[in-house]
């Protein structure tokens, strides 16, 4: 029931032409993980790797955070579902633009209903402001629970700018540990991770 529901929207993104992303994308990244997922991880907008997989963060953004998702002990497969704020990717990874984004926004608003996680992680600036607004700051608000409708949001930075200036690891490790924190209060109290 959950996959046909999601199908039917992911058939719709094949289709569109809401926004000018469709004329040089190669495929489009739909979003992928556990339909079930207690966990939404929303990032920017696919890669490069993810427009030719069609597979969201499967480049070295990806590759880092799927480290991040392992020290929590969280698998794509059972606890986290991924997605972005466009299914496109933006030609030479520029940042999708505000009307590319709001012609984007509502398939996966629409996937978040299906799915109903329990917490949402925002990764980076562009999927913070796309959900509370373009005055939120990633630098200010990263680390500290915030509600988006009933669901309980934890904004912390994207893993490419990890990758950009690894002094932000050890805040965003910070931001991880309440995710995990969290989990435990409100998904499972027995999950493991042998760092916290
Ligand atoms: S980015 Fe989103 S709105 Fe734009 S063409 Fe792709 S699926 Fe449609």
């Amino acid at each position: 029931m959950l996959e046909e529901q999601l199908k039917q929207i992911n058939d719709e993104v094949l289709a569109c032409t809401q926004c000018g992303l469709r004329k040089e994308r190669h495929q489009v990244v739909f979003g992928s993980g556990n339909p079930q997922a207690p966990v939404f991880i929303v990032g920017e907008a696919p890669g490069f790797e993810e427009d030719k997989t069609g597979v969201a963060f499967v480049g070295k953004s990806g590759q880092l955070l799927e480290k991040i998702l392992l020290a929590c002990n969280f698998s794509r497969e059972k606890e986290v579902y991924m997605g972005n704020i466009v299914k496109c990717r933006p030609p030479h990874n520029r940042t999708p633009s505000i009307q590319e984004q709001a012609a984007c926004l509502p398939y996966l608003t629409r996937q978040i209903e299906i799915i109903r996680p329990k917490i949402i992680i925002l990764l980076g600036s562009v999927a913070l402001k796309a959900f509370f607004g373009p005055s939120s700051r990633i630098t200010r608000e990263r680390g500290i629970w915030k509600n988006w409708f009933q669901y309980p949001v934890m904004p912390t930075y994207h893993p490419s700018a990890l990758l950009r200036n690894p002094t932000l690891k050890r805040d965003a490790w910070e931001d991880f540990k309440k995710v995990i924190v969290r989990y435990r209060e409100l998904v499972d109290s027995q999950h493991a991770c042998k760092y916290i």
